[in-house]
């Protein structure tokens, strides 16, 4: 049973696992790199890109595209540990798309923007009031752009193949 596990099967169990969840959860496939069930050579000798992801703690992020939409995103972290997880938008293919898609940064810039209106409302001045929305929407959107979206569930590999 080594290098069983291909990317494209990991992409599968992804994609069964985040059928199976609520909408607002997302599921995790956590190994490591060292990984014997890992197909470790079914991966593209290089990554479709390594745009950051969310930090979470990982010192790399690697992303391939899919034969779909979707994109496969791998967290790399210092003591070995490699967590897999599904973007609904491929990050390397719409970054835009993907950030709306994986975070609140449409609503951090809507919480931004109405906190800033309603202080400008109590200042009374227009000019303030202009300026602190500029302020108040990017300071909202970079905020937003940090929070996940999905909640977070975490498989470990050994453990989901014993249950399939
Ligand atoms: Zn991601």
């Amino acid at each position: 049973m080594t290098g069983v596990v291909t990317a494209s099967r990991i992409v599968e169990l992804l994609r069964g696992l985040n059928g199976e969840l609520a909408p607002d959860a997302q599921a995790i496939i956590r190994t490591r790199r060292d990984e014997r069930l890992v197909d470790w050579t079914s991966f593209p000798h290089r990554p479709s890109c390594d745009l950051p992801g969310l930090p979470v703690g990982q010192t790399r992020d690697f992303r391939y595209s899919t034969d779909a939409a979707d994109g496969l995103h791998a967290h790399v972290f210092d003591d070995g540990r490699v967590e897999f997880h599904l973007d609904l938008v491929d990050g390397c293919g719409n970054p835009v798309a993907h950030g709306l898609q994986e975070t609140e940064i449409v609503k951090g810039t809507l919480i931004g923007l109405a906190v800033a209106g309603f202080i400008a409302i109590i200042a009374k001045n227009p000019r303030a009031a202009l300026s602190l929305l500029g302020v108040g929407g990017t300071a909202g959107a970079a905020i937003g752009a940090r929070v996940p979206r999905r909640t977070p569930v975490v498989y470990p590999l050994a453990e989901l193949l014993r249950s399939r």
